[in-house]
Formats: structure tokens, sequence, C-alpha cells
């Protein structure tokens, strides 16, 4: 297990491998995007009584643990669900790598008043493992990954930085 990958490394490599690696160098851009800043004010009203933000290694940051055992991650929307199952099976992936059984995962969606169950299953593991090394080999290059026009491009933070 590579303990340099973080869940948000995971979220990115899902959603674009040039985001992930434009964050992973440390090319910020993200403060100034509309949609962060309706993401961070969602993250600090949501929730507000319960243990929010566990900071695992500075590997995994978790929104918020249940007393029930189910860890939480805040989304705004639905439209890159994908990215955010994966994220929080990461979150599971590496409590059980570091012998914490029994936990469950969701995604909670304050704006749609819904939420998803996450869980792990081996193939999921395996799946992840791959995904660990491909992530390393992509922060590892000198260069980002060659740009791929996508829908999200749009209301990505870092779009000046690709389309100019
Ligand atoms: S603008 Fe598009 S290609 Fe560039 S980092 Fe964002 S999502 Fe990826």
């Amino acid at each position: 297990m590579n303990s340099k990958i973080t869940g948000v490394d995971i979220y990115y490599y899902k959603v674009c491998t040039r985001k992930l690696w434009y964050f992973h160098h440390e090319i910020q851009m993200e403060q100034d995007n509309e949609n962060v800043k309706i993401g961070k004010a969602l993250d600090e009203e949501s929730y507000s009584r319960e243990n929010k933000h566990i900071n695992i290694d500075n590997v995994i940051n978790i929104d918020f643990i249940k007393s029930t055992k189910v860890i939480h991650e805040i989304k705004k929307s639905k439209k890159i669900e994908e990215a955010s199952i994966l994220q929080v099976k990461y979150y599971l992936y590496y409590l059980i790598s570091k012998g914490v059984y029994g936990i469950k995962g969701k995604i909670d969606y304050p704006l749609l008043k819904q939420s998803l169950n996450v869980e792990i299953n081996e193939e999921d593991f395996i799946e992840i493992e791959k995904i660990l090394g491909e992530i390393n080999c992509i922060i590892n290059k000198n260069i980002p990954p060659k740009l791929e026009k996508k829908k999200i491009c749009r209301n990505c933070a870092y779009y000046d930085l690709c389309y100019i």
C-alpha cells in the first residue's frame, strides 16, 4: 500500500488524471472556483453536531464518523458519483489495511436529501491496489497526462490552465 496517496487523489484519479497530476504537484486553483466554495460552505453547515473531519495519517480525511461505525462523505451533487464511491471505498480499504474492521461507508447529498451506502468487497481491494499503482505512475511523471476534453472541464478549477 502506498501511504502517500490520499482520498482526494483517488477521487481525482476517477474524475480526471490530469487534474490528479495538477493537484498532486501542488498546482492549486481550487480556492477561486465557485463550485469548490459551495462545497466548502456545504461542508461547514452540514451535520454541525457531528465530530467532523477525522484525518488519519494525512492520507484519508473523513467528513465525519457516526457512533454506528459509519463513515460519511458529504458531496454536493451526484455528477461524479463513481469517483465519490471509489473515494469512500478507499477510506474503507485504508481502515481495513490498518486493522480497523466493521466500518461502513455512506455518501451524503444534503442538497438532494439523499444518501448512498458504500461497501467494499474483495474485487474492490484488487481494483484499488491496481489504481494505486496507476496513480503512482501518473504523479511521478514530469508532465501532466494529455488533455482529454470532458463535459466537466467547463466547471473545473483548472479550466484556464488546460484551455489557454
Ligand atoms: S479542465 Fe478538464 S482536462 Fe483539465 S484538469 Fe479539469 S477536468 Fe481535467
